[in-house]
């Protein structure tokens, strides 16, 4: 593989970058005036045909980085039924959508037709899109698969195909799949590749697939932004088991402590489960906040999303999976309220925050347990955490000011009854065990043990991809895929079956 490396793009403008005059007028239309690195370097090489492969994380402009080049290339010539003529692929649902919104607002005036192929949203009005014959077909693997293996798309009509965030399909397991879109794409076709890191499994897709391409990379945000202030809050709790309401206090405290400099936040928890208990939780006691993992309904989330983007939401509790990559601009806060156990999922949480030139404040709470995850990320980042004083009273061994409502604040009667009941049997914990789906020792167990031991469920998914003629390569099932990853062990291991669906 011949590489060209840019590293410091050349200062040019849009105009410069042979984009058609309607491209042209869209962007302008944005207000955007100056390409970005990843822009100025994949656009030239991509109208002429070449293949790229960009080194760039979500918040860099590598959407419109390959959605400008495809409306430009693809205004010429005409979709044929069921034989889309460029292929967008994306790890997840939301970002799925995301391009798609993207695509609308580049392509205006262009007429090219589209389609989203997402799971969550019938087949039938999908189906019917695809007969019409597409332009730009914007999917998750799996709903792509599962469109093609229901016979209703032909993909030897793709021209261009893209695959953003290759590494996040990594750590979600859609290898096998990538790989077999590829292979199902005519060789002749041009790919354009996006991640943000280049793992050995990755590179070697790459390898396999990209033809000669040209390689851009841009500064990589494990450099955490300047704008961001980071600040650690240790607490240990005087009980294992208490640690997880304590940290709850502490959000408060944190939210309060701020005041109206906290315009917004993103509150991270390491499983769904917890995201489900922490929104209920500030909910109960007056914050606006809403909950976004990959158990709820599609048209939940993005109503959720959209609330969260117009301010009618303030606070979004969200597992990684569900927030990763999203383009959500102006977040004052982010909370992790678990430190995450992959270092690089600090540095996307975080960057959520501090965009364009903003200031912003990542709080996040540790727990002794969590030392071991704090020095990972340390090392990632090049420098300490700074720490930062613990605000709740409660922390000093002091009682509480005002003991946390429990599932009382909710207003079913049922759950008040419930949860009464169970503060007598087990005061320290109130969290609403009755309205999630976790084993009852999850909700108890001391948090330490919960960092470490991510939900595990059958991989399902493997085996209907197995009795369906398979995704994976020939004959290889899931655990052929695991043993073969070498120290990759990628995150869709500790992941349920749903959140590894989510995308599809
Ligand atoms: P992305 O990395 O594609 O998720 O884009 C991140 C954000 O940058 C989005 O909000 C885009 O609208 C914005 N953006 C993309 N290109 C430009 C540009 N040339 N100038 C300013 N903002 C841009």
């Amino acid at each position: 593989m011949t590489d060209e490396t840019t590293t410091d793009a050349p200062q040019v403008a849009f105009k410069d970058l042979n984009l058609s005059p309607k491209v042209l007028k869209a962007v302008e239309a944005t207000g955007y005036t100056t390409p970005t690195p990843i822009q100025a370097g994949a656009i030239g090489p991509a109208l002429e045909g070449r293949d790229v492969l960009g080194i760039a994380q979500t918040g860099t402009g590598k959407t419109a980085a390959f959605t400008l080049p495809m409306i430009t290339m693809l205004s010429k010539g005409r979709a044929r039924a069921r034989m889309p003529r460029s292929l967008v692929l994306a790890p997840t649902r939301e970002l799925a959508a995301q391009v798609a919104e993207n695509f609308d607002q580049y392509a205006e005036g262009s007429k090219l037709t589209k389609a989203l192929l997402i799971g969550g949203v019938s087949f039938k009005e999908q189906d019917q899109l695809i007969d019409r014959g597409v332009d730009v077909l914007i999917a998750t693997p799996g709903r792509l698969l599962d469109h093609f293996e229901r016979g209703k798309l032909l993909l030897t009509g793709v021209q261009v195909m893209v695959v953003d965030e290759a590494d996040r399909m990594l750590d979600m397991g859609f290898i096998p799949d990538i790989e077999r879109i590829f292979e199902l794409t005519p060789f002749t076709r041009q790919t354009l590749f996006f991640s943000a890191t280049m793992a050995p499994e990755i590179e070697r897709i790459t390898n396999k697939f990209l033809s000669n391409p040209v390689k851009i990379e841009v500064a990589r945000q494990n450099t955490t932004s300047e704008t961001i202030t980071q600040v650690l809050v240790q607490h240990s709790a005087r009980r294992r088991d208490v640690a997880f309401k304590d940290k709850r206090a502490i959000l408060r405290s944190l939210i309060d402590r701020d005041g109206e400099d906290c315009r917004n936040g993103i509150i991270f928890c390491n499983r769904k489960v917890d995201v489900d208990v922490v929104a209920k939780s500030l909910k109960g006691h007056g914050y606006n906040a809403s909950p976004i993992h990959g158990d709820l309904d599609q048209s939940v989330r993005m109503r959720t999303l959209d609330g969260f983007r117009d301010g009618s939401v303030r606070f979004l509790v969200a597992s990684d999976v569900a927030a990763r990559g999203l383009d959500i601009p102006n977040v004052s806060h982010v909370f992790n309220f678990d430190v995450p156990s992959h270092a690089e999922d600090y540095v996307h949480r975080i960057g959520r925050t501090g965009r364009a030139g903003k200031t912003g404040v990542a709080y996040t709470i540790a727990v002794p347990a969590d030392d071991k995850y704090v020095d990972a990320i340390e090392a990632l980042i090049g420098q300490p955490i700074p720490r930062g004083e613990n605000p709740w009273d409660g922390a000093k061994g002091k009682p509480e000011a005002a003991p946390e409502p429990s599932d009382d604040a909710a207003p079913e009667e049922g759950k008040r009854s419930r949860s009464r009941t169970r503060s007598r049997r087990k005061k320290d914990d109130d969290a609403p065990k009755a309205d999630v789906d976790a084993p009852a020792e999850a909700q108890d167990a001391p948090v330490e043990a919960k960092a470490e031991e991510p939900q595990r469920e059958e991989p399902r998914e493997e085996r209907s991809r197995r009795s369906r003629g398979g995704r994976g390569r020939s004959g290889g099932g899931g655990g052929d895929r695991v043993m073969g990853l070498g120290d990759h062990v990628p995150d869709f291991i500790g992941m349920s079956f749903d959140e590894r669906r989510e995308a599809s």
